[in-house]
């Protein structure tokens, strides 16, 4: 389509942008162009835009157009710096810098000094009137140029100027002079010319040509594709390209370059953060090659430049709204912005800096709102480090440290740092296979299970340990992927120790040895790895929803305080009530504390097991009526004091109770071990009739795949008395409620159907049952019935199934079972792990619910059930409905309520809010 490319801007001045054309002009050219117009000192240049980039990736070249464009605007910046790119007497240098919407790993990295060649040098040198400078421009140019435009391995040059510094015995890089400099960059012109057949370019456009196609090039490196298909970002957004005149921060003591944050980012306390490195370019700050002074110590090399960084800081905080990273650039004295962004912050700051700048008046409720999130709360909930014993360093940031230092308690040591995979914080033996994890851990200890990477043989010791640690594999890997499916604190892919399974020891960087059974500690949250035992406290935040601690105490904590206040924003805006999937009045009065508004699924099986198992054994085999009867006798009270301690616990909020679910054989004993017992009896020929009878109903129960057999509604209407047992214990434990003058809301619920009239049977059965204890207790009983919809039959036939059900909770467990195809008990360790590193999916359906499959079915089943009964109240109570990301899809298809465990509720409300708070703001746009 020539025509409509011709018409079509490729190109755009610094001048000619802002901060909302993240799409075409990508997150850095967007802010340099904000920058620019905020009147702040950004060296000139221009931006490519990502247009330009999809034309090139379409059709194998850059647009017809695009060469004059650039020519145009690189006309426009020579005559502005009064040079020309690469002239020989005194050069306009410039970078080249990919910038995409999203910032993601795998895309090249920048290219500095593009113009600089055999003749240019020598007039840089001459104005600068420094060869050192000039030659070690240069140097630069061709290693960065060489590496991700011309794809030599960079290491080549690495170990071509660690030679130049041997045979000087130079330190640092600074320590190499003009010559030292000179003869490296015959050596690294060698190292192209060998390696890609050709001369390093000369030509300065064909420089910068070349870095710009790299640059579009990649946008499909492996790496890039990968993150992308993970996080669902579209593969077809392309990259722009940002070409910014050249300044240095390498030409001496009056030169340098830095990195700034306008708050805290581990605290979000304003004041001075940053690094600062004198006489250097580039990534030299964070590489870590030489040791840079903080921020602060500016002040005093430069307090003209220091001064200026800070009202620009300013300036940058009070127009983003918010904090922000900068990278900034000395030279001679005189200060150049290179970029900034809103900044990256730990969980803690996240809440303290939201709450800080709805008190300066920079921002209100909604948005301190999407300032935060609930994977951040989950994160500060959990119990970490104990930063009194570990010198305050166990839960830093790690946003501007790094190592392995601090973290250690009294006699413990630090040993490394890994992903944080999982959070928690656990401390227990070091054991190095999954056999002595369970051994072990049947034993009484607590044990952490250390493998150089877990596979699925591996899950039996996953599931025994308290904590898992690899040396290899990152937050996909499956040790990652299944333990936190599991809820367990894992640390992954901590390299620098060498995990030596044979030999059951651990070797950490600096010699130190973990022999198996030696405590070690780890932390989840932060990735910190220790030798001996670091103290675990609990989370202030945590001790704050259990009401041990209270925000409004003098003393209270800040984080606790700001906390607070956002979850007071969520509760104000939410429109989805919470509701806790909770069995026993322990877990009902932990939710009501957290903030809970009824109980949304209370499984009954639970109030099953243990000494009652022998109670549900006599009901499986009962041979005549009374027998049958006689078992459910006994069972009845016990349901029923259930039933009336849980109703108390949750007085004047609805409390849904499902009836029972699981298949029988669950309830019986294993199936190996009843065998052998019978096996060895009958060998002694001592026949014990009891467990003959147990071990022919066990082979009648058996299943294969307990997930679709004899469970759910399916058992009520098969086992006769079974449910009428469990509904009159639901209404004489309301009754007796009333009779206590209390507010029982009880709901019935019934799981597993998959039509109407399975519904139809159980209700009409249910409402004999209400109108007898009606009739005997003389209470009001008013107690909804409703089902789970969690078959794809059901969700299918939701408006008949709304005409049997007063309310609908997703069981979005067994829907997404069902729906994919996948028992979750073998899928996850088996093949997760492969389909999330193909990118199948960016994280498993079982924590956030598929929107595009199982959602669809939640959608139209919300509308279907809806157009047979308007009134009709719907809920969720899988796993997912404690799931951040999911929580805003239930909010947007309508759902009245979602249910989660006790510790998911804050998470919950919080997202509860954000999502209404932004689906508030999209309404007004
Ligand atoms: C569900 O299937 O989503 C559900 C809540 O039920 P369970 O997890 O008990 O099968
Ligand atoms: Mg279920």
């Amino acid at each position: 389509m020539p025509e409509q490319e011709d018409r079509q801007k490729f190109v755009y001045d610094f001048t000619e942008g802002n901060k909302d054309l993240k799409d075409l002009l990508g997150g850095k050219g967007a802010n340099l162009a904000e920058m620019t117009n905020l009147g702040l000192p950004v060296p000139p240049g221009f931006t490519i835009t990502t247009e330009a980039c999809k034309v090139y990736l379409d059709s194998g070249s850059e647009p017809a157009a695009l060469c004059d464009e650039v020519s145009a605007h690189l006309d426009a910046l020579e005559r502005r710096m009064g040079k020309r790119l690469g002239q020989a007497d005194d050069p306009l240098l410039v970078s080249v810098r990919s910038g995409a919407k999203f910032s993601m790993p795998g895309m090249m990295d920048t290219v500095l000094n593009i113009g600089l060649s055999d003749e240019s040098v020598a007039g840089l040198a001459a104005q600068a009137d420094d060869w050192r400078f000039a030659w070690d421009s240069y140097r630069r140019l061709i290693q960065m140029f060489g590496k991700t435009v011309l794809d030599v391995d960079g290491d080549l040059f690495e170990s071509a100027l660690e030679d130049a510094k041997h045979a000087k015995g130079a330190a640092t890089d600074v320590d190499l002079d003009a010559a030292d400099l000179e003869q490296l960059v015959t050596r690294f012109k060698e190292i192209v010319a060998k390696e890609t057949g050709r001369d390093f370019p000369q030509d300065p456009r064909e420089q910068m040509d070349l870095a710009v196609r790299a640059v579009f090039d990649s946008w499909n490196t492996e790496r890039a594709k990968l993150y992308r298909r993970q996080e669902r970002i579209p593969g077809d957004l392309g990259t722009a390209v940002n070409i910014c005149s050249m300044v240095f921060g390498n030409l001496g003591p009056d030169s340098g370059t830095g990195v700034a944050f306008t708050r805290d980012p581990a605290s979000g306390q304003q004041g001075v953060y940053g690094d600062y490195l004198q006489n250097a370019q580039g990534e030299d700050v964070v590489a870590g090659i030489r040791n840079t002074v903080p921020l602060a110590d500016l002040e005093s090399l430069d307090k003209p430049s220091y001064d200026q960084l800070m009202q620009i800081m300013e300036t940058l905080e009070t127009h983003y709204k918010d904090l922000c990273d900068i990278e900034f650039t000395i030279e001679r004295g005189k200060l150049w912005m290179l970029q900034t962004r809103v900044g990256k912050r730990t969980a803690g700051a996240a809440f303290r800096i939201a709450t800080q700048l709805v008190d300066q008046g920079l921002i209100d409720e909604a948005e301190a709102l999407q300032r935060v999130n609930g994977a951040q709360l989950a994160q500060l909930m959990f119990p970490r480090f104990d930063d009194a014993a570990t010198g305050g360093a166990a839960t830093g940031s790690g946003t501007t440290g790094g190592g392995a230092g601090g973290a250690g308690g009294k006699g413990a040591k630090p040993l490394g740092r890994g992903i944080a995979a999982s959070p928690g914080a656990a401390v227990g033996k070091a054991v190095f296979d999954s056999y002595t994890a369970v051994k072990w851990s049947r034993s009484g200890e607590k044990v952490i299970l250390i493998r150089r990477e877990t596979n699925p043989d591996d899950l039996n010791g996953m599931i025994a340990a308290e904590a898992i640690l690899t040396s290899r594999g990152g937050k996909t890997s499956h040790a990652a992927v299944v333990a936190r499916g599991m809820g367990k604190t894992c640390v992954c892919g901590a390299e620098e120790l060498e995990v030596d399974t044979k030999r059951r020891r651990m070797t950490a960087p600096g010699g130190t040895v973990v022999e198996e059974g030696d405590t070690v500690s780890i932390d989840g949250s932060s990735g910190k790895i220790c030798l001996g035992e670091v103290p675990v406290v609990p989370s202030p935040v945590v001790e704050y929803f259990e009401g041990r601690t209270h925000a409004g105490a003098d003393d209270a904590d800040d984080l606790v305080k700001a906390v607070h206040r956002i979850m007071a924003y969520a509760d104000r805006m939410r429109r989805l009530r919470v509701r806790a999937n909770a069995d026993n009045a322990e877990d009902a009065s932990r939710a009501r504390r957290f903030g809970a508004q009824g109980i949304g699924l209370c499984r009954t099986e639970h109030m099953f097991l243990g000494e009652r198992r022998e109670l549900v054994e006599r009901l499986i085999l009962a041979d005549t009526e009374d027998e049958r009867e006689e078992a459910l006798g006994a069972l009845l009270p016990l349901q029923k004091a259930d039933f009336i301690e849980l109703f108390e616990s949750m007085d004047g909020l609805p409390v849904t109770v499902r009836l029972l679910d699981p298949p029988l054989h669950e309830f019986l004993p294993d199936i190996t071990e009843l065998s052998v017992r019978v096996a060895l009896a009958e060998s002694r020929k001592d026949h014990n009739e009891n467990d003959l009878r147990l071990l022919q109903a066990v082979h009648k129960l058996h299943e294969q795949n307990p997930m679709l057999g004899l469970r759910g509604v399916r058992l009520g209407l098969v086992i006769p008395g079974l449910f009428t047992m469990q509904v009159r214990a639901i209404a004489e434990a309301a009754a007796a409620r009333i009779e206590a003058k209390g507010d029982p809301r009880a709901e019935i619920m019934i799981p597993l159907v998959g039509t109407v009239q399975e519904l139809e049977l159980v209700r009409e059965d249910a409402e004999r049952v209400l109108a007898e204890v009606r009739e005997a207790t003389g209470a009001d009983l008013k107690l909804a019935l409703g089902t789970m919809i969690e078959l794809p039959r059901a969700a299918l036939t939701a408006g008949q199934i709304a005409e049997a059900a007063e309310f609908f909770s997703f069981g979005t467990n067994d829907l997404t079972q069902t729906v994919w195809g996948f028992s979750r008990d073998d899928v996850e360790a088996s093949f997760f792990t492969a389909y999330l590193e193909k990118g199948i999916f960016g994280v498993s359906p079982f924590e956030t619910i598929d929107k595009d499959g199982v959602g669809t079915l939640v959608r139209d089943a919300v509308t279907a059930g809806r157009a047979t009964r308007p009134d009709l109240k719907l809920g969720v109570c899988g796993e997912h409905g404690g799931d951040p990301e999911s929580v805003h899809f239930f909010h947007e298809v309508g759902l009245d309520y979602v249910s989660c465990s006790p510790f998911r509720i804050p998470v919950a409300r919080l997202e509860a809010g954000r999502a209404a708070a932004r689906s508030k703001g999209s309404d007004s746009r």
